[in-house]
């Protein structure tokens, strides 16, 4: 019997064909096994049918741990036997199956982790030490097939050592497209601020060693430049905080271990799996009571951003240290992209790092690290980046067309939907400028030669002014793509229905920004959305507040609780006491009572995160908002040990939850309670009127689920009292799981909405 098989899926670079090799060879079956220019696997085989079918047993039930089966095409061949053993082909550049994508960037394995540790092994103190199961994938390839040529390792032509392990087919870097060695692979080196060369022989453990005494270092790795440095010492990092502008945003870490990361954090057993899974994600973990690194790494917050090493070089930068955890924040300069190239970092960071630790292997596509938050047991993305794109979210049904989706402006992602998967581009971040644009369109145009995708639509926002809506308009013309535009939170219902597979929801979508069908700024809306085909309609909403001065009131929250609470007596006088956390002072503060006065030309917003901003600036947690979610981030963290003492009866005015009077009630009583338990009561009052709305209008519409998405999801209190709410109602609740509740999973929510209705 003769057949040929396709399968379609993350088969490449997963260490699949000497997989298929090995079974083949078992099963006594001769023939070939080839990569495709379309990221899938051929495989001819001849032997007994029941030997062939034992042989498809084995493909689905002993496939390598990283490898995922999306689909098996098989074929029987007419014609005699022709081959006489099984072999491992050439790659061919046939392209006519799509949907199948290389996998994404993989953590060390304990194998390679352990021949690094092993005085022994020729990879000894080998920073760049990979094999078929772990190292980069999805940032080291320029085009397909994944083979060594299509990759930046095509610079490094390998040893005669690497070349016979290569050619092994029982050795663990049998056709690894990365194996090198100290010999033939990259290498690391350190050199100053100004790119001069320092000469050292351990330049690794050497750059460790300035990292502890207080040196700030760009470090390269897999997917672009990190900014490291001590996380004990202040000067360092009140250093790194004003040269990188930001004053406040919490810095993410690389703890040395597990055990190193108990001495300052509260870890447990899920996050403890997350931590140490080949994704290796940045947590973000409760400092514990003997939290002892600086205030200046996250400060104002009651978690912090935690990762594990997933390099080789990594894990040798703590060799000659004895330090717990260093600093490694992304090496973006303001609004742009993560750092990737040599050149580019050195004429970025050198007025603001001491050293550099550069290796020579090019970096084909950024990547940022990805952030996951635990909610209880379950985890939820604040960033779905390094380690899952481009995995696909498999899909329950088959898209209509092929669809890709730009996002919307902030914290964004690209996605491609095709048939029954969706592949969601790497974090692309705010696209505001031309750098972020190029990015996000590269990033697009990334994904859709990987998958060997064919578009016929794009789909952008609704508002009319985002870079995305631009590019969105020009890729439609240029392409001859029709364009599609969703409402920003119909978009993040359409991802929770998508996600989970349901028809019918009521959805809470809350979030900071987001362009309204009567083009009013929304962000506390309560929408009802059905499936096939997605239609959407607001039900429900939080009460418009005033914004006075419009985005100034965004970075000014006290702006926001001026509006507010201007209807309450004394409020002139607060805002006077107050006057040094307006820029201008009290000129200022006079000019906001005199807008409140007249009363027109001020926009108004639903903005569930402009509340809690708002309440943020009364209780005096943060006057000013110097990165995106600063107050209700701060308000949070006051709130996570705080009891609800108000008990506040949700006040509804038919279809709009009322907030001034909740924010007034804090606002009298920020002399005589404490802060932590005003803070946890406007939690816990804004999740349960949103709540009560919700299951109202899912009774009235007999829909039996109600989903908790937006940016807000992402805060702990209000999804957990939420979900409390709806469960004991007897209504399912359902969060994100797959893809993050904030805008980054916008572009998923807006590909599924048009994918599955409009054709
Ligand atoms: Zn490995
Ligand atoms: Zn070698
Ligand atoms: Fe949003």
């Amino acid at each position: 019997m003769r057949v040929k098989i396709n399968v379609v899926g993350i088969v490449q670079g997963v260490g699949f064909r000497p997989f298929i090799y090995r079974i083949a060879v078992e099963n006594w079956l001769k023939g070939y096994v080839r990569n495709r220019g379309d990221a899938g696997v051929e495989v001819l085989l001849e032997g007994e049918e029941s030997r062939i079918n034992r042989f498809l047993k084995d493909l689905k039930e002993k496939k390598p741990p990283l490898a995922q089966i999306h689909d098996i095409i098989t074929k029987e061949l007419a014609g005699k036997n022709e081959y006489k053993k099984f072999t491992i082909y050439k790659s061919s550049q046939e392209t006519e199956l799509s949907g199948s994508v290389i996998p994404p960037d993989i953590a060390i394995c304990n194998d390679c982790l352990r021949e690094l540790r092993d005085p022994n092994d020729p990879r000894y103190n080998y920073f760049f030490i990979t094999c078929t199961n772990c190292g980069p994938r999805f940032t080291i390839i320029e085009r397909l097939p994944y083979d060594r040529e299509n990759t930046t390792m095509h610079e490094f032509p390998m040893c005669g050592f690497c070349q016979q392990e290569y050619a092994d087919p029982l050795n663990r870097r049998f056709h690894a497209q990365t194996v090198a060695c100290p010999k033939c692979g990259p290498k690391a080196y350190l050199t100053t601020a100004k790119g001069k060369a320092i000469e050292h022989e351990g330049p690794i453990r050497e750059a460790g060693k300035l990292l502890s005494e207080g040196s700030i270092v760009a470090i390269k790795g897999y997917g672009g430049f990190h900014v490291a440095t001590s996380t004990t010492k202040d000067k360092p990092l009140t250093r790194l905080r004003k040269v990188k502008h930001r004053r406040q945003k919490p810095f993410a870490i690389m703890a040395r271990s597990l055990k190193a990361m108990k001495t300052f954090a509260y870890v447990s057993k899920n996050e403890e799996t997350l931590l140490t899974s080949y994704t290796r994600p940045i947590v973000l973990l409760d400092k514990s009571s003997e939290y002892y690194l600086s205030d200046l790494v996250a400060p104002g917050l009651h978690n912090i951003g935690v990762m594990l090493p997933y390099t080789g070089l990594h894990y040798m930068l703590f060799d000659n240290v004895s330090d717990a955890a260093f600093v490694m924040t992304s090496a973006n300069p303001p609004n742009q992209p993560i750092l990737k190239d040599n050149d580019e970092a050195l004429q970025k960071l050198s007025g603001t790092v001491d050293y550099f630790l550069f290796h020579n292997r090019q970096i084909a596509h950024r990547c940022d690290d990805s952030v996951i938050r635990m909610h209880n047991s379950h985890p939820t993305f604040i960033r779905r980046s390094r380690g899952y794109a481009p995995t696909p979210i498999m899909l329950k049904e088959k898209a209509k067309k092929c669809i890709l989706a730009l996002g919307g402006e902030q914290n964004n992602t690209a996605c491609i939907l095709l048939g029954n998967k969706a592949f969601i581009s790497q974090h692309v971040g705010d696209v505001e400028n031309i750098e972020t644009k190029d990015f996000l369109e590269n990033a697009a145009k990334h994904l859709i030669q990987l998958t060997h995708s064919k578009a016929e639509a794009v789909v952008c926002d609704l508002h009319p002014k985002f870079t995305t809506t631009t590019l969105a308009q020009e890729l439609a013309e240029e392409n001859d793509w029709q364009l599609f535009q969703v409402q920003h939170h119909y978009a993040h219902a359409a991802a929770l229905m998508a996600e989970h597979n349901v028809e019918e929801i009521v959805g809470v979508c809350c979030d900071g920004y987001g362009y309204g069908v009567d083009g009013e700024a929304w962000g506390g809306e309560i929408i009802v959305g059905t499936r096939k085909p997605y239609e959407f309609k607001r039900v429900a909403h939080l009460e418009k507040q005033p914004l006075i001065g419009g985005d100034l009131a965004t970075r000014y929250p006290l702006r926001v609780a001026a509006g507010i609470l201007h209807k309450k007596a004394g409020v002139a006088d607060w805002l006077l006491q107050n006057k040094r956390h307006f820029p201008h002072g009290e000129k200022e503060v006079q000019i906001i009572l005199q807008q409140l006065e007249k009363g027109n030309n001020i926009i108004k917003t639903t903005s569930c995160g402009r509340v809690l901003d708002a309440i943020a600036a009364v209780l005096g947690i943060c006057y000013e908002r110097t990165y995106e979610g600063e107050p209700a981030m701060k308000l949070e963290s006051a709130a996570i040990k705080g009891k609800d003492v108000l008990k506040l009866k949700p006040v509804m005015k038919g279809d709009v939850l009322n907030t001034s009077e909740m924010i007034m009630e804090i606002f009298k009583n920020t002399q005589e309670l404490p802060w932590a338990d005003l803070a946890y009561s406007a939690h816990v009052y804004l999740a349960k009127g949103l709540a009560e709305l919700a299951i109202e209008r899912a009774l009235k519409n007999k829909i039996k689920t109600i989903g908790f998405t937006g940016g807000v999801a992402c805060n702990q209190i209000m999804a957990l009292a939420m979900r409390k709410i709806v469960e004991s109602a007897g209504v399912r609740f359902l969060v994100h799981r797959a893809v993050p509740p904030g805008d980054g999973g916008l572009s998923f929510g807006q590909a599924v909405a048009c994918g599955f209705s409009q054709f």
